[in-house]
C-alpha cells in the first residue's frame, strides 16, 4: 500500500514536471517571438537603407563582375528589406491579438529565424573577407537560439545554417590559409552562439519557474502543503460545474478539530503544528486519489468527495463511510515531540447534487453541520439537513426581534410570592416576560439562552434590575408593601460584566431602593470561572446590603469546597427534586441534603415549584421555612402581585 502510494506519487511528480515543461515552452514562444520581433524593428530599416544605397550606387565601368555584384547586393537587400517589412506588419497584428496561439508564435518566430538565416548564408556568400561571416552568423544563431526552448526546430534550424555556410565558404575562391581562417571563426561563432542561447534559455526558463511556483505556492497551505482555501473554492466551483452536467453528486466534510486549542495552549505551537501536519497526512490517506483535501486555516479541514454516483442516499451512505474511516484515522494515538497525544475530530457533511448549490451555501451548510457535530458531543459525524437549518434562521430572527425588543422596551415582569410557613407573602421572585408584537407573551425559557449566547443579556437583565428596584422603591412607601424583598436573576454572563458591581451600585442610587430588600439569584455556573473574582463581587454588594440566593441548587456539579467559599445568603431547593419528593426517595434524600447543608452553613432555604400541600408538609418536616410555587401563587403582573398581598 505505501509502496502503491509513493510509485504513484512519484508519477504524478513527473507528470507536473512535463507540464510545467509544457507551459514554459507555450508561454516561451510567445516570449521569444516578442524578442526576435524587437531586433526586426533595427533589421527592417538598416536594410531598407542598404537596398537605397545600393540602387544609388556608382557602378564602375570594369571589371563587368562589379556591375554584377552590386547589383546582387541590391536584390539581396531589397528582397531582405521587403521580406523584413511584410513580417514586422504580420507580427504586429498577430501580437495585438487578444488570444495569440503558440502555434501562430512558433511559426512566425520560425520565420523571422529563417530570414536571419537565409540573409546569413547570402551575405556570407557575397563578403567572403575574413571576419566578416561570422559576424552575421552569430546574429543569426543567437537570435535563432531564443528559439531554443523548441530543441528540434532550433537544431533544424542551427543545421540548415551550418551547412549552408560551409557550402558557401568551399565555393570560395580563397587560399587554403584564409579558407582554414573562415572555417575557424564559422566554428568560434557557432559555439559562441550556443553558449548564448542556453544562457538565454537558462535565465528565461529560470523566471518562469520561479512564476509558476509562486502561482502553486498562492494555492498551497504553507503548513500542510495541501491546497488551500483559494484551491479548494476553485476546485468546488469545477466540480459544481461537472455535478450539474453529469448529474453525479458530490459530499463536502468539514473536519474540526476537537479542542485543538489545548494541545497549542498547553504543548505549544510547534506540537501544535506537527499535529495538523500529521492529520493532513491522515486525511490523505483516508480518501481516494481524486478526492480533495484541502486546509481552510487553523484546525479546519476539507474534503471532498466528487462522483459519488446520481443516488443522494447512497452518496450520503458513502460520505458516512468516509467519515467514520476519518474519525477513525484521527482518533489514533499520535507521537508528537516523544509524547503521546490523543485527539478527535467533528465532521460536518453537506451533499451536492446537480440541482441547485453554490460554493458559499455548501461550505455554510458543512459549516453548521459540523457545529451540530460539536454539539453532539464531539468526535462525531452530523449531515446537513434543512430543518435544521430552518431552525437556526428562526434563531437569526429571534435574535433580531430581542434586539429590537430590548430597544423598544417590550419586556415584562411578573412577581411571583415567596411565603414562609404560615403562608405569609415574603416577597417575590421576579421573572422576565416578552410582549413580542407578533407571538405574544414569550416565556423567558424561550429567550434567555439565546440572549446570554448572544450578550444581550447584559442589557436584559439591567433593565430587570431597574425594573425591580424601581418597584422596591415605589413599595417603600406603603407600610402594607414596604416589608416584602424581590429576587432577582442574574445570568452568570450579566454577573462576570466587569462593571456589574457599578451598574447595581448606581441602579441602587438613581431608584432609591433599598439594597436589603434586594436578593440576587445566582446559578452554580457561575464558579466555573475566577471564582475568586466572583466572592470579590458579592462581597463588594454585600457589603452595600444585598443578599445572594444560589438557584436551582444540587442541578449543578459544584464542588462543595468551592460552594463553602462563596458568601450566599439562601440555597434554593431546585424544582426538579421538589417534583417528585414525594414519590422518589433520591429527590427526598437530595431535599434533605440540601437543607442539613445550609443548616450547618447556617444559610437560609426555600423551595420552588411547591404545587401541592403534601409537597409542602414533607419539605417542613425535613425543615424547609420558605416556599415558591403555583401552590402559593403563580407568577402574575404587578398589581395582582399586589392585590394578593394586600388581601391577606
Ligand atoms: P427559575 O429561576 O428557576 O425560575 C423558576 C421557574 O419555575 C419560573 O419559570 C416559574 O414560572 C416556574 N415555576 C414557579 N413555580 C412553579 C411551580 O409550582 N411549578 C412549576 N412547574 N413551575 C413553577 P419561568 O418564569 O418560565 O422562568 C424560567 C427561567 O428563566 C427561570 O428559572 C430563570 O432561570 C430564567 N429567568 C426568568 N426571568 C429571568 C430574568 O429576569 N433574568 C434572568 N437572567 N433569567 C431569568
Ligand atoms: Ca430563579
Ligand atoms: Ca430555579
Amino acid at each position: 500500500m505505501k509502496e502503491h502510494r509513493f510509485a504513484s506519487d512519484l508519477i504524478a511528480r513527473v507528470q507536473a514536471l512535463r507540464r510545467d515543461h509544457r507551459a514554459v515552452q507555450d508561454e516561451s514562444a510567445v516570449e521569444s517571438m516578442r524578442r526576435i520581433f524587437i531586433t526586426f524593428w533595427f533589421f527592417a530599416p538598416f536594410e531598407l537603407a542598404l537596398a537605397i544605397w545600393y540602387w544609388n550606387y556608382q557602378l564602375p565601368e570594369n571589371p563587368p563582375e562589379a556591375q554584377l555584384w552590386a547589383h546582387s547586393l541590391f536584390l539581396l537587400h531589397a528582397i531582405t528589406a521587403a521580406t523584413t517589412l511584410l513580417l514586422v506588419a504580420v507580427v504586429y497584428r498577430v501580437l495585438h491579438r487578444p488570444n495569440l496561439s503558440t502555434r501562430t508564435a512558433i511559426a512566425l518566430q520560425v520565420l523571422m529565424c529563417f530570414t536571419y538565416l537565409m540573409y546569413g548564408v547570402a551575405v556570407s556568400y557575397f563578403d567572403v573577407a575574413v571576419g566578416g561571416t561570422e559576424a552575421f552568423i552569430l546574429v543569426c544563431f543567437a537570435v535563432s537560439g531564443l528559439s531554443l526552448m523548441r530543441p528540434l526546430v532550433s537544431l533544424a534550424l542551427f543545421s540548415v545554417t551550418f551547412v549552408a555556410v560551409w557550402q558557401m565558404l568551399l565555393l570560395s575562391d580563397e587560399n587554403g590559409r584564409q579558407l582554414a581562417i573562415m572555417r575557424l571563426n564559422t566554428l568560434a561563432a557557432v559555439i559562441l552562439a550556443v553558449i548564448v542561447s542556453v544562457i538565454i534559455f537558462h535565465q528565461y526558463a529560470k523566471g518562469l519557474l520561479l512564476r509558476r511556483e509562486l502561482e502553486v505556492l498562492a494555492s498551497q497551505d504553507a503548513l500542510t502543503l495541501l491546497p488551500n482555501r483559494r484551491e479548494l473554492v476553485d476546485r468546488l466551483k469545477k466540480a459544481l460545474n461537472f455535478t450539474a452536467r453529469l448529474g453525479s453528486s458530490g459530499a463536502l466534510l468539514f473536519i474540526d478539530l476537537d479542542q485543538f486549542k489545548n494541545i497549542n495552549d498547553t504543548r505549544g505551537h510547534n506540537v501544535g503544528d506537527m499535529l495538523l501536519k500529521e492529520v493532513a497526512q491522515r486525511l490523505v490517506a483516508s480518501v481516494r486519489e481524486v478526492d480533495t483535501v484541502a486546509r481552510l486555516g487553523g484546525d479546519e479541514f476539507i474534503v471532498m468527495l466528487e462522483n459519488l454516483g446520481d443516488d443522494l442516499d447512497s452518496a450520503a451512505r458513502q460520505a458516512e463511510v468516509v467519515s467514520e474511516k476519518i474519525l477513525k484515522k484521527i482518533s489514533q494515538p499520535y507521537f508528537l515531540a516523544a509524547t503521546e497525544h490523543h485527539s478527535t475530530a467533528s465532521i460536518g457533511v453537506a451533499l451536492f447534487s446537480p440541482t441547485e448549490h453554490s460554493v458559499d451555501e455548501l461550505m455554510k451548510q458543512a459549516d453548521v453541520a459540523m457545529y451540530q457535530a460539536k454539539d453532539a458531543g464531539r468526535n462525531t459525524v452530523r449531515f446537513y439537513d434543512a430543518q435544521m437549518q430552518a431552525k437556526l434562521l428562526e434563531r437569526a430572527a429571534m435574535e433580531d426581534d430581542l434586539r429590537e425588543a430590548i430597544e423598544q422596551g417590550q419586556f415584562v415582569l411578573h412577581y411571583q410570592p415567596q411565603v414562609d410557613s404560615a403562608g405569609v407573602v415574603l416577597g417575590a421572585e421576579v421573572l422576565v416576560r416578552w410582549l413580542h408584537p407578533r407571538r405574544g407573551l414569550v416565556a423567558p425559557g424561550q429567550f434567555i439562552p439565546l440572549a446570554e449566547e448572544t450578550g444581550l443579556i447584559g442589557d436584559l437583565g439591567k433593565w430587570v434590575l431597574v425594573t425591580a428596584c424601581g418597584q422596591l422603591s415605589r413599595w417603600a412607601i406603603q407600610p402594607s408593601l414596604s416589608p416584602l424583598s424581590l429576587s432577582v436573576n442574574v445570568s452568570s454572563h450579566q454577573f462576570r460584566q466587569t462593571d456589574f458591581v457599578d451598574q447595581v451600585t448606581r441602579i441602587l442610587s438613581d431608584t432609591g431602593a433599598d439594597p436589603q430588600r434586594l436578593k440576587l439569584e445566582l446559578t452554580e455556573s457561575i464558579m466555573v470561572r475566577d471564582v475568586d473574582q466572583v466572592i470579590a463581587k458579592m462581597n463588594a454588594l454585600k457589603g452595600q446590603g444585598i443578599s445572594f440566593s444560589l438557584d436551582d441548587f444540587g442541578t449543578g456539579y459544584s464542588s462543595l469546597s468551592y460552594l463553602k467559599r462563596l458568601p450566599m445568603d439562601q440555597l434554593k431547593i431546585d424544582q426538579g427534586f421538589v417534583q417528585d419528593i414525594l414519590i422518589d426517595p433520591n429527590d427526598a434524600a437530595i431535599a434533605r441534603m440540601v437543607i442539613a447543608l445550609a443548616d450547618s452553613m447556617q444559610l437560609s432555604v426555600i423551595a420552588e415549584g411547591v404545587e401541592t400541600q403534601a409537597q409542602c408538609d414533607f419539605l417542613a418536616r425535613l425543615g424547609c421555612h420558605s416556599y415558591q410555587g403555583y401552590l402559593f401563587g403563580r407568577p402574575v403582573p404587578v398589581a395582582e402581585f399586589e392585590a394578593l398581598v394586600i388581601q391577606a
